[in-house]
C-alpha cells in the first residue's frame, strides 16, 4: 500500500526549502492580516486514515471553497430544475468578472463564479427559513466537528468593501434572477465565506464527493450518486474560475479554492485533501496549495486521468 504519510511529508518539507510566492489577499482588509507562511496539510481516505502535515489544524477563511457546499444544498432539493437560475460552463473568466453578465441576461456562467454563489444564496433564502444554520450544521455534521463557526470580523470586513459582489447582485436583481433584498442575499454570502475551518475539517467535510454522496462515517447521505457526479464535474471544469483548465492540467483532480488560502481536492472513491496556503498567485488561488497537489499527483498517480 502506498505511504501517503511519507510522500506527504516529503513533499511538504521540499516545498518549505523553496521560494514562496504570490500575495496574501488584500481586497478584503481582514484577510490581509493572516500570516502568509502558514501552511498545512490534510488527507483523509475511505477507510478514515488521516495523513498530515504542518498547520492543518489550524483554522482559516474557507470563502469560495463554501461555494460547494452551498450548491450541494440547493442541488439536492433541486435537482436539474436548479440550472434554469444558473449554468454548468467553464467562464474563462476572473472569479468576480462582471462583463459577461450583461450577454448572459443576468444567468451566470456556473455556481463557482461569484455571481454564480450569490444566485445559490438567493435559492437557499427561497427553500429554508434559516439558511446559515442550515450550512453551518451540514459543516459540522460533515466534519464531525461543531467548532465551525461564521468569523464575523471577516463578514463585516467584505461587507464594508465589497463593491464588485454588489455590482454583480444588483445587476442580476436587474435581470429578474435575484428575487430577495439584494442586501439580504450578500449579508448571507459574506456570512458563509467568513465559517472558519481547518484543514482537517475541510478534508472531512468533502469525504462526500469522495464517497459519491455520503458523509465520512456513511450515516448521512447528502446527493445522490449522479449529483455527486455532476459536482465533482462542475469542481474539475470551474473549480479554479479561469485557472481551471491548468489546474486539471498540472493536478488531475476536482477541487475547488479560496481566497482565503485553502483548497480542497477530491479522488472519488478514495480520499479528500485540504491544502492551506494564504499566498494567492494571480488568479487568486493558493501558490504552495497548488505546486503541493501538482507534486502529489506525480508522485502518487493518484489522478481521475
Ligand atoms: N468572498 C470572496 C469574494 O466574494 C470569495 C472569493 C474567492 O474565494 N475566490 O470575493
Amino acid at each position: 500500500m502506498m505511504d501517503f504519510g511519507k510522500i506527504i511529508d516529503h513533499i511538504y518539507q521540499q516545498l518549505l526549502l523553496e521560494k514562496n510566492l504570490g500575495q496574501v489577499a488584500g481586497y478584503i482588509p481582514e484577510l490581509a492580516t493572516v500570516d502568509s507562511e502558514k501552511f498545512g496539510v490534510c488527507l483523509i481516505n475511505t477507510d478514515n486514515q488521516c495523513f498530515s502535515a504542518g498547520d492543518w489544524q489550524e483554522q482559516f477563511s474557507i470563502q469560495s471553497i463554501v461555494k460547494v457546499v452551498t450548491l450541494s444544498l440547493a442541488y439536492q432539493k433541486l435537482d436539474a430544475q436548479l440550472w434554469q437560475r444558473v449554468g454548468v460552463e467553464p467562464s474563462g473568466t476572473p472569479f468576480n468578472n462582471l462583463s459577461r453578465l450583461e450577454s448572459d441576461y443576468g444567468i451566470p456562467r456556473n455556481p463557482f463564479s461569484n455571481a454564480g454563489a450569490i444566485v445559490v444564496c438567493d435559492v437557499l433564502m427561497e427553500l429554508f427559513s434559516d439558511p446559515r444554520e442550515v450550512v453551518i450544521s451540514m459543516l459540522r455534521t460533515l466534519a464531525a466537528d461543531d467548532d465551525i463557526n461564521f468569523t464575523q470580523a471577516i463578514a463585516a470586513s467584505e461587507k464594508s468593501e465589497g463593491y464588485r459582489n454588489m455590482a454583480l447582485a444588483y445587476f442580476m436583481k436587474s435581470m429578474g434572477n435575484i428575487k430577495h433584498e439584494v442586501e439580504d442575499v450578500l449579508d448571507f454570502y459574506f456570512d458563509v465565506c467568513s465559517i472558519a475551518v481547518s484543514c482537517e475539517q475541510l478534508a472531512r467535510i468533502f469525504m462526500y464527493l469522495a464517497k459519491h454522496g455520503r458523509s465520512a462515517d456513511g450515516k448521512y447521505s447528502y446527493l445522490s450518486e449522479g449529483q455527486a457526479k455532476r459536482i465533482n464535474a462542475i469542481m474539475l471544469t470551474c473549480g479554479f474560475y479561469d485557472e481551471a483548465g491548468d489546474f486539471a492540467f498540472r493536478v488531475g483532480l476536482p477541487g475547488k479554492s479560496g481566497v482565503g488560502g485553502g483548497i480542497v481536492a477530491v479522488m472519488p472513491g478514495e480520499f479528500s485533501l485540504a491544502v492551506w496556503s494564504p499566498r494567492l498567485n494571480e488568479k487568486g488561488n493558493s501558490y504552495r496549495g497548488l505546486r503541493f497537489l501538482e507534486h502529489f499527483t506525480d508522485a502518487t498517480e493518484r489522478t481521475i486521468f
